[in-house]
């Protein structure tokens, strides 16, 4: 990959910050139509209710573990490590099944003492475990017919301390050591540069976009003291990237669902928009907010299609992606063998063909039958096809990102694979 703050992006950036401000200054965006969202439902029809995917139910009936564990920025501690072929990021919920013996057992005993393990994910070649990872607490779990349920939430990002020993258990587990990693407050770069008695009249410090343009001629003044022009602030107040990014994504995600906090809303873009999986990483190991926004920013700028990951066969667009969960469009679930797939819901797809019986069992959509989908021209496994004769959607599909590709569609340079 090459350097996401290059010169030409940082040139762009300064245009985009100029038309932005001049767009939202003269109209109000608040009404954008969603092009991706489902027709309207037919009578005597169901509303699917998009909470219970993120209830994970196929699992059965878990009982709650008690206790909330939140580490202090910058502690070191070594606690039991797993690494699957996903990564979750604080927020988000990672469903287990385990049914290996020595996993089970390991796991059963650790979560006697704590509640808390750590997620960690290969690398881009999968040859090796990544450095960075997320905490995760488990608040949910049950053992049945020899197999171990669990369900855990992504509470903060950590780093694999170097040097330290890493033991490894038995299967995908091990112990190891980490640092939690700081989220360090971004404040406005002219924040100590206004005068007590002014600030109380009029301030320079925005939380929100609107309040910002609707000072911004007297925040012109304020800033002409200064040697750097105008811009320069602006590109450091962590309002304009919100704004700019919900606006973008209010394309293909109902605006309800976007988090509009800086943290959550740069954690809620890794999860929910097509990104490939070295650009997670990219995104992963950046450790202030504001550096998160602007590369996601960057990323947004890119036309995306899925396309089959072994041969490149063109699936679907970004823009038929659609939420059936309240946690995005992209979600974690786990099969009955345990294996965890990383599902983006989509109402349009190509390319494929539908293979075996329709069947209920596991449905991780309650209510819809599941289809399992290859690509047609490889037969590769892309994912399920969903359908139902009394829920709205009647159909939709769930794509496997471990079978897809992201091809990001550059306006100069067509074609670009990452
Ligand atoms: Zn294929």
């Amino acid at each position: 990959m090459t350097d996401p703050f290059d010169d030409s992006f940082e040139d762009r950036l300064e245009n985009i910050i100029a038309d932005v401000i001049e767009v939202v200054r003269h109209r109000d965006s608040d009404d954008s139509s969603n092009e991706s969202t489902p027709e309207e439902p037919r009578e005597n029809v169901e509303v699917f209710d998009t909470n219970l995917p993120t209830t994970h139910k196929y699992l059965g009936k878990l009982n709650n573990v008690s206790g909330y564990t939140i580490f202090d920025e910058g502690e070191i501690i070594s606690l039991l490590a797993i690494h699957t072929n996903t990564l979750v990021f604080p927020g988000f919920t990672l469903p287990l099944v385990m049914n290996s013996q020595i996993e089970q057992s390991i796991m059963q005993n650790f979560l006697t003492k704590q509640n808390v393990f750590v997620l960690v994910c290969a690398d881009e070649v999968g040859a090796r475990l990544y450095k960075y990872g997320v905490t995760m607490e488990v608040f949910e779990s049950f053992s049945q017919h020899g197999t171990l349920y669990l369900k855990a939430k992504g509470r903060q990002r950590c780093k694999i301390v170097p040097g330290k020993e890493i033991q490894h258990l038995g299967g995908r587990l091990q112990q190891i050591t980490v640092k939690i990693l700081a989220e360090p407050e971004i404040t406005s770069p002219i924040a100590t540069t206004q005068l007590t008695a002014l600030k109380l009249h009029r301030s320079y410090l925005f939380k929100d976009y609107d309040s910002l343009i609707r000072n911004y001629k007297h925040r012109k003044y304020h800033l002409a003291q200064f040697t750097n022009p105008g811009w320069v602030y602006d590109r450091r107040e962590l309002c304009f990237y919100v704004k700019f990014i919900v606006q973008r994504l209010i394309n293909f995600y109902l605006k309800e669902n976007i988090p509009t906090d800086p943290v959550s809303l740069s954690y809620w873009f890794i999860q929910n928009f097509q990104l490939a999986h070295e650009e997670r990483l990219q995104l992963m190991k950046l450790d202030s907010v504001i550096e998160r926004l602007r590369l996601e920013l960057k990323f947004l700028e890119m036309e995306r299609l899925l396309c089959c990951a072994v041969c490149k066969a063109e699936i679907t667009n970004q823009k038929y992606v659609f939420a059936m969960s309240k946690d995005g469009v992209q979600s974690n679930y786990c099969n009955p063998s345990g294996h965890v797939y990383e599902t983006v819901t989509v109402l349009k797809a190509d390319n494929f063909n539908l293979t075996g019986a329709p069947s209920k069992e596991f449905s991780w959509f309650p209510g819809y039958w599941w289809t399992i989908m290859q690509c047609r021209l490889c037969r590769g496994h892309i994912g399920w096809k969903f359908s139902s004769n009394h829920l709205h959607p009647s159909a939709f599909y769930g794509l496997a990102k471990s079978g897809l590709d992201i091809k990001i569609v550059d306006k100069n340079q067509t074609g670009n694979m990452i």
